[in-house]
């Protein structure tokens, strides 16, 4: 790309282009990266310079960039048909994926409902979970018409799903147009410091919400969770057995229970979904991301067949599930998702987090040693750095101090692309990076934080 184009392509990038969860101002007066392709575990922006992806191109990639197995995947599917309609027809890639899905989801989740964003999965899940009481009884359940999530929940962007989030810095500002949930204390160990112990802080959120439950479990439909860790709010680890504690309680007072897999599914902690990892069969499960391995848009929202079978009545009953969107089980999509997974097995990717999460373990212990990390939380290959001002009071740097921003934009320098939410500096690596781009990034990482220290 020579220089001319490259100005030009800054240029209307900044002037028609609106970027996501992004000050435009602030946009407009810095340089872009702009990303033109990609090999492996590295990107490489329109000026030819190279960078490691630390952050996964939004967390969603597997096995790396143009990796030849789901290009041809692609390739063969555009050579045969790229979209047919899921309303009155089916496809041959839709059918064997949601096969493919039922048999790696835990329990008897079987049922796949396809859309195209992690958002709209969670949209799905809620309206499936509310119709569901209804459905079976609708005077018995006529309450049934709320939800409850954690605190500092991200379940997506549209207006269902940010009604059942919590973040208070995305969601504060479209309160009027949400409906209702219920909240409930997220588990974060390193900010509860009125507790000793880690399981203390898990027993006390449970007994929240078995409180809640005893209280009014004919209003709610369903729980939603983030299994294992939230991610958006800062990789926030939940305590052992915080999970299967909801489930239980959930079974307890006959509540749906509704994971929200988007981010962990497809290998990213470790486990094919991270519900596995304790022994928990939701209700419903939704996930996204790494489902096309970073390849193309799609989601899926599985529930058991007892929740599927609630739908199935005469016309005149109105149990059908009136939601569906235009690109629903697109064959591009699900023919790279199912390769995709083929993949994962194939490579055996699971097993290779999991030894390489550990290496990861150990890399990050250098990072204790710098005076402004809090806290370093991991999850398989999903890490979060919380960056503090003063490691005893756990206070937090200003905005305007611009802490985040400066040591995200030095690691660009250093050719690692990284990003922070909020006070955390986030590393989600491609799931099959290998040791070395491992350990080079972690080096720039803490290079790029002393340097800002
Ligand atoms: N749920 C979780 C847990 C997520 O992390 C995300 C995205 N980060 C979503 C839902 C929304 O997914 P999408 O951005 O694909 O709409």
């Amino acid at each position: 790309m020579n220089s001319t184009n490259t100005k030009d392509l800054e240029f209307w990038d900044k002037e028609y282009v609106w970027h996501p969860f992004t000050q435009m101002r602030d946009y407009q007066q810095s340089k872009p990266l702009i990303i033109e392709k990609g090999q492996g575990s590295y990107l490489f922006d329109i000026e030819g310079n190279k960078y490691l992806d630390g952050y996964a191109s939004l967390w969603v990639n597997v096995h790396g960039h143009n990796v030849p197995e789901l290009n041809d995947a692609l390739i063969n599917q555009v050579n045969k048909l790229s979209h047919s309609t899921l309303l009155g027809s089916a496809n041959v890639p839709s059918i064997l994926l949601a096969k493919k899905l039922a048999e790696i989801t835990p329990g008897d989740l079987c049922k796949v409902f396809y859309s195209d964003t992690g958002s709209a999965s969670v949209e799905i899940a809620l309206k499936i979970a509310y119709q569901y009481w209804k459905n079976i009884d609708p005077i018995k359940y006529k309450n049934r018409n709320t939800f409850i999530s954690l605190d500092d929940a991200y379940h997506g962007d549209t207006i269902g799903s940010v009604s059942v989030g919590g973040m208070d810095l995305y969601h504060r500002i479209f309160k009027p147009l949400l409906f209702k949930r219920v909240s409930l204390p997220t588990p974060y160990v390193y900010r509860m410091t009125e507790f000793d112990r880690t399981e203390d802080v898990r027993d006390f959120c449970l007994q929240r919400l078995e409180n809640l439950l005893q209280e009014k479990s004919d209003e709610i439909a369903g729980i939603i969770i983030e299994p294992l860790v939230q991610g958006a709010a800062g990789i926030i680890t939940h305590p052992q057995d915080f999970l299967k504690g909801v489930e239980l309680l959930c079974r307890k007072y006959n509540v749906l229970l509704i994971c929200d897999e988007v981010a962990v599914g497809f290998g990213r902690t470790g486990t094919m979904f991270a519900c596995e990892q304790e022994g928990v069969i939701p209700d419903i499960l939704c996930c996204g991301k790494g489902i096309t391995g970073g390849y193309m848009p799609l989601a899926a929202t599985i529930t058991s067949k007892k929740i599927f079978d609630a739908f199935l009545g005469e016309k005149n009953e109105h149990k059908t599930f009136y939601h569906g969107h235009t690109y629903t089980g697109n064959q591009l999509s699900c023919s790279v998702a199912l390769r995709n997974i083929q993949l994962i097995e194939e490579t055996k990717l699971l097993e290779k987090v999991q030894v390489n999460a550990l290496f990861v373990h150990e890399q990050l212990k250098a990072l204790h040693r710098l005076s402004i990390v809090g806290d370093i939380r991991q999850r398989g290959l999903m890490v979060g750095i919380e960056i503090v001002k003063d490691k005893k009071t756990k206070a937090v740097f200003s905005l305007e101090e611009n802490k985040l921003d400066n040591i995200v934009q030095t690691a660009r320098k250093k050719g690692l692309i990284i990003r922070q939410l909020d006070q955390v500096l986030t590393f989600i690596p491609i799931l099959a990076m290998d040791q070395d781009d491992l350990r080079k990034a972690i080096d720039i990482i803490y290079q790029s934080i002393s340097e800002n220290m």
